[in-house]
């Protein structure tokens, strides 16, 4: 039986863990080819072969998304596997806090500013920049950048590196989907809500109840509500779909 997502290649960044493990799953049940990134490269060998187990090509690649040679590396390695990439998850990012809380602005220290800057949006230009390239060449891709509801509205737990991070993320989303538009090309943002992953966890529980109780369908979200929107955005059948920031926040903000 086909299935939405066969013969295509999808590399998903910050893919040891979290949402990104369950992105590059849900790929994976789609029937994509699947590269998985991460700094922890251990992490990255657990999805693949997940991904594996799931009867599809996987391969695993170690890197740090900032570091712009180690990812030419790694998706060199990713396509040699498995062919050229046809989508690009940018889903990589980081949101320190001391004590599962927000360092207040005022001692936010430069090197955190310095290395979130790094992280959550060279990063996502690195692996963009990289895989462009190719799909311009063959007229065909789709990427999708991994934003938040802190991107588009003033959140009193998230530090001020993290949110500045992913409004820019849709700004550039923004941008990328006018430039590679010609090309063929759709760039879409996700901007989830609280969900339940290892970074969701780092704020106290008092904490996260309090956004349960502000968030409308009275849940957090799982890695499967996130992933099952970058399907759709990448989905032949929804390429008419490109430049949109699509909350996943169970009503949360409603930004
Ligand atoms: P997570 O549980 O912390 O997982 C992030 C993954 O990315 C980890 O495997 C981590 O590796 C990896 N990573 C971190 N820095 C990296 C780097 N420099 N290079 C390569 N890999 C790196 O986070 P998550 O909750 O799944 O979040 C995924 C994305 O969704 C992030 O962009 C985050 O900002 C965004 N988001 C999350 C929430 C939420 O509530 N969870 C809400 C809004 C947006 P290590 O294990 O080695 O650290």
């Amino acid at each position: 039986m086909s299935k939405s997502h066969d013969d295509r290649c999808v590399l998903v960044t910050g893919a040891g863990r979290g949402i990104g493990r369950a992105i590059a799953l849900a790929f994976a049940d789609a029937g994509a080819r699947v590269g998985a990134l991460d700094q922890d490269a251990d992490s990255a060998a657990e999805t693949a072969a997940l991904a594996e187990s799931r009867g599809t090509a996987a391969v695993a690649v170690g890197a740090d998304v900032s570091d712009y040679p180690r990812m030419e590396d790694a998706l060199a390695k990713v396509v040699d596997t498995l062919g050229p990439v046809d989508i690009l998850i940018n889903n990589a990012g980081i949101s320190p806090k001391q004590d599962g809380v927000r360092v207040p602005f005022t001692e936010l220290d430069p090197a955190e500013w310095t290395e979130v800057v790094a992280v959550n949006l060279t990063g996502c230009f690195n692996a963009a920049r990289i895989v462009a390239p190719g799909m311009v060449e063959r007229r065909r891709g789709a990427i999708v950048n991994m934003s938040s509801v802190a991107g588009k509205a003033y959140l009193d737990v998230i530090g001020a590196h993290y949110s500045a991070t992913k409004a820019a993320l849709i700004g550039f989303t923004r941008h990328l989907a006018g430039e590679l538009g010609p090309h063929g090309i759709t760039v879409n943002a996700i901007a989830p809500g609280r969900i339940d992953s290892p970074m969701g966890r780092m704020v106290g529980p008092e904490v996260n109840e309090a956004i349960r109780r502000a968030t409308p369908l009275g849940r957090f979200g799982e890695g499967a509500d996130v992933a099952n929107v970058a399907l759709f955005l990448t989905a032949p059948e929804t390429g008419f779909v490109t430049g949109q920031t699509i909350d996943v926040a169970g009503g949360w903000m409603m930004t």
